[in-house]
């Protein structure tokens, strides 16, 4: 085997290690947790809306019952003179029979609003049944896709553990300083991670241009355990 080769076996098990920390990452389940999470709370925006909605439904129903018994009150008081049997001229009574019906038809147009206002007042009832089974629909939902980023990460950590331990024996058979300039390289952001590449023919396996010749020659004369770049990429060549 030649030295260099184990660079070749820890670049490619920290490539498999790179692809599991952005599957980590990019659990489909995180996005569907925000969204969860977002259809929550505009659900308690709602809760809130419709709470205010009640509550101001529930001073007029007040309100409005005040004016029923106090209409209703009026109309049994009338209701006692007319037939008390102290009132007998005609125009009088005539006068309090006419008090009587327009106390009774005022005391029906509030006992009507205050029926709408209950109507009202049940339909709200209503939409905050529907709000609260959905908002346990989605803290359901949300439990459950907690669970499941968990477990993944649980099993991603152990799958990167295990990758791990496994470099650890071919990144010990190599020079300090290929590990740490394989090191350096692995943190340009443009390399991708891909550090160490072999060269097929003429071909940096990592760019994928093809060395000129005289270019080739110098690499291949060089020391085994000397730091070769690749002249485009400056990722370390295997040769
Ligand atoms: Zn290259």
């Amino acid at each position: 085997m030649a030295l260099l080769d184990p660079l070749l076996e820890v670049q490619d098990l920290d490539l498999q290690a790179d692809r599991l920390s952005k599957e980590r990452v990019e659990l489909p389940e995180r996005a569907a947790l925000l969204a969860c999470e977002a259809e929550l709370r505009e659900n308690e925006r709602l809760v809130v809306g419709v709470q205010a909605r009640l509550d101001e439904l529930a001073r007029d129903e007040r309100a409005v019952a005040g004016e029923v018994s106090t209409v209703a009150a009026g109309a049994k008081d009338v209701e006692e003179r007319l037939y008390s049997g102290s009132v007998t001229a005609p125009k009088e009574l005539e006068s309090l029979q006419d008090e009587l019906r327009l106390t009774r038809e005022k005391q029906a147009g509030f006992e009507e609003r205050e029926l709408e206002i209950m109507e009202q007042i049940e339909g709200q009832e209503g939409e905050l049944a529907g709000l609260a089974e959905r908002c346990g629909d989605a803290e359901g939902r949300a439990g459950e896709l907690q669970q499941a980023i968990c477990d993944a990460e649980k099993r991603i950590d152990g799958e990167i553990e295990v990758l791990t331990e496994k470099r650890e024996a071919p990144l010990s058979t190599l020079p300090a300083a290929f590990t740490e300039r394989y090191a350096a390289l692995r943190d340009k952001p443009r390399l991708n991670g891909k550090a160490a590449v072999g060269l097929d023919g003429g071909l940096c396996l990592g760019c994928r241009v093809s060395l000129p010749r005289v270019d080739l020659s110098r690499i291949l004369a060089e020391a085994e355990d000397a730091l070769v770049p690749c002249p485009h990429c400056s990722r370390l060549l295997v040769r």
